[in-house]
């Protein structure tokens, strides 16, 4: 993710901040000063969200690691100023494996509260107001710490898509019921939820309800639309969906050579091959920028991002379904047997499934996923 800095890697877990996380810090010190408080005071109050985000990264190792007992591999772990995101490859469909992987990153936070309950004085919380984490003390910091561990565990279990509590209550669903019915289930109930908090956000004019009401109503109709999509190119192979019309360029073509294909051709992306092998893709749009930063004599194989490889024909399309919809045009090189027989990206996708389903009721719900027609 750009704007991140790498802070350590555990397990071949990369843990990342992003630098607006200065943001914050940048907030608590104002607070602070605004509030005439001292030097001790306002390094309390920075080593605590220091300390908050240290939590949040913990919660997020927890899903992480399961996950890789479970052969799925979460790459990267990122710190932003509103919580954490690991980027977990893919969701197993499988409930037990589910609800293990959901379960564990709230689980964390409980443990932390617990190992905090037993610094603090049995009867604290009926003295101690709820924390405000920009103004903690020495003398609260503890309490504080437990208490936005509780909170962090409370709101994740929250039932509703895409925090934990809206996995877990699909695993637990779908150990009765198919994985499309539960999520539709756990949708629904989350866009009531959403409502509860916007409505309750306006009644209490509090911002914060309002902003989770429709962050959740947002985020629970995109994971629906991606699992019915997924479920509908389950046992569909790539090599069946992949185009075998595309425009290449050779690796070693410099800027200035690319500049003169792209006045004759309207290809918004071409394969850059290496001799037969295709090393990844390119956008015309990444070319004219090159072109803007007179990098005429750089080669086009030096110009693409590291790390963007082929896809495998024979592997089911739901497999590479985020990858591609990262990015609706970005065209793919497909390999069969170690050859390169054609393209592929998210859009041709959609279109096969219009094309090949259009005498069925599924049409028109993959017409509704879609923007294409
Ligand atoms: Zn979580």
């Amino acid at each position: 993710m750009a704007g991140a800095f790498k802070l350590i890697s555990i397990k071949g877990i990369r843990l990342f901040v992003h630098w607006t996380f200065l943001f914050l810090v940048g907030w608590v010190v104002l607070v602070n000063a605004r509030l005439g408080n001292n030097i001790e005071q306002l390094a309390w109050s920075v080593l605590f969200i220091v300390a908050v985000f240290a939590c949040v990264a913990l919660h997020e190792f927890g899903h992480a690691l399961v996950a890789s007992r479970f052969g799925i591999q979460a790459k990267n772990i990122i710190l932003l100023p509103i919580g954490g995101i690991a980027s977990i490859e893919k969701f197993p469909g499988n409930p037990k494996q589910e609800l293990a992987i959901s379960i564990a990153g709230p689980m964390v936070n409980f443990a932390i509260a617990g190992i905090l309950a037993l610094f603090l004085h049995p009867f604290m919380f009926l003295w101690e107001t709820p924390p405000d984490v920009s103004i903690t003390h020495g003398h609260d910091f503890l309490y504080n710490l437990y208490a936005v561990n509780i909170g962090l565990a409370a709101f994740n279990l929250i039932p509703a898509f895409p925090l934990d509590g809206g996995r877990i209550l699909r695993a637990l669903l779908g150990f009765k019921l198919n994985y499309i019915r539960a999520t539709t289930i756990v949708a629904t109930l989350g866009k009531i939820i959403a409502g509860l908090f916007i409505v309750a956000g306006l009644v209490f004019f509090n911002l914060v309800l309002l902003v989770i009401g429709i962050f959740i109503i947002f985020s629970a109709s995109a994971e629906e639309h991606y699992l019915r999509l997924k479920a509908l190119v389950q046992g569909i192979k790539i090599k069946d969906i992949q185009m075998y019309d595309y425009n290449s360029l050779e690796s070693k073509t410099t800027v200035k050579e690319a500049a003169s294909v792209l006045m004759n051709n309207h290809s918004k992306y071409f394969i850059v091959m290496d001799g037969p092998h295709p090393i990844g893709s390119i956008n015309r749009i990444e070319i004219i920028k090159a072109i803007a930063e007179m990098k005429y004599e750089i080669a086009v194989g030096d110009l693409l991002r590291k790390g963007l490889s082929y896809l495998d024909g024979e592997k089911e399309a739901d497999t590479v379904l985020e990858k591609l919809a990262a990015s609706d045009e970005r065209l793919y090189p497909v390999m069969e047997n170690g050859l390169f027989t054609g393209v592929i990206n998210f859009n041709q996708i959609i279109e096969y499934l219009l094309i090949h389903k259009a005498e069925t009721k599924e049409y028109g719900r993959i017409k509704s996923l879609t923007g294409l027609l």
